[in-house]
């Protein structure tokens, strides 16, 4: 099992007045809540604000469930570089008498896992990662790429806390561009200029800045110098219950990793690049119920409009 990370004492007050409001819903896990009325509410008005910021863009939309094929995350590389955040699904395979015995251990909370085999399935770690191979089987993408709205997908990453910001299972609204190098570098720098308008305009103080993700061990913190020396990974942080600001929206320029990984063409030919942006969707719920009460009908009214309360 993961380390459980306790939460500071700020944070640890934070999720107390969430669960006694109802906000979220204890679930007997750490990091894992079921939603009241208002915070879904919250959560689905901010995915129709990206949804219409995106408008002009005309995506492509694609939804999948929260569940990979284990082979992709293989392929990707996942348990090199995040092994200590995946998710495998694991199902019963034995006959009647180890059904039994499975169910007398289960019964006293003793280990059943030896009658659990892996499955052909993980849970998703990103909701961008089904986008890629999915495009690839299309075929060759037109000039000028193309932009594909993954919408607000559930991701599972193993990392139990205290923290009511540090979730194990959030929802990511991904928005993946996929295109010539260059038309991909300017999308990239456009949206990180108006995922922070989007922010502010809600009245969140969120900053902009260059980072790398966590990755797992020694080649991991090599592998994180390089991201971020070639600045690959951007995210918008605000203030929730800190110490530190936290990361509510992200960036990663993927270069030709995944078009290389999955034979991703386009007319014309020439290298084809990727990019994503993932709106954390919880973080910024909290973000907002920081910044403006945990009232949400108290907010001020240019941020219910633009949340679509009103
Ligand atoms: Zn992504």
């Amino acid at each position: 099992m993961a380390d459980f990370r306790a939460g500071t004492p700020e944070q640890s007050s934070f999720l107390a007045e969430l669960l006694a409001c109802g906000m979220l819903i204890d679930c007997g896990v750490p990091g894992v809540y079921g939603r009241g009325p208002d915070f879904e509410l919250v959560r689905l008005g901010f995915e129709r604000l990206v949804g219409d910021a995106l408008d002009e863009e005309a995506p492509q939309r694609m939804s999948f469930p929260p569940l990979l094929a284990r082979r992709e995350l293989e392929r990707i590389g996942y348990l090199r570089t995040f092994p200590h955040l995946a998710g495998t699904v694991f199902s019963f395979d034995g006959d009647e008498s180890d059904a039994l015995a499975q169910e007398e251990r289960a019964a006293s909370s003793e280990d059943w896992s030896e009658f659990q085999e892996m499955t052909d399935l993980v849970l998703t770690p990103a909701a961008c990662y089904p986008v890629y191979p999915a495009l690839a089987r299309r075929g060759r993408l037109s000039a000028g790429g193309v932009t594909v709205d993954a919408g607000g997908a559930y991701v599972f990453r193993n990392e139990p806390s205290g923290d009511p910001a540090r979730l194990q299972m959030f929802h990511q609204r991904e928005v993946v561009r996929a295109g010539e190098p260059e038309t991909v570098a300017a999308w990239r720098d456009r949206w990180r200029d108006r995922s922070v308008e989007l922010l502010r305009g809600l009245g969140l103080d969120a900053c902009m800045e260059v980072a790398n993700d966590p990755f797992f061990g020694r080649s991991g913190r090599l592998l994180a110098r390089s991201q971020r020396a070639q600045e690959l990974k951007f995210e918008v942080t605000v203030q929730i219950a800190g110490p530190e600001p936290t990361a509510v929206a992200s960036f990663n320029y993927h270069q030709e990793h995944f078009s290389s990984l999955y034979g991703l063409e386009i007319e014309g030919g020439g290298p084809v690049h990727t990019a994503c942006l993932g709106f954390g969707l919880e973080r910024i719920v909290l973000a907002l119920l920081r910044a403006h009460g945990l009232d949400v009908s108290g907010w001020p009214t240019d941020v219910r409009e633009g949340l679509a309360l009103l």
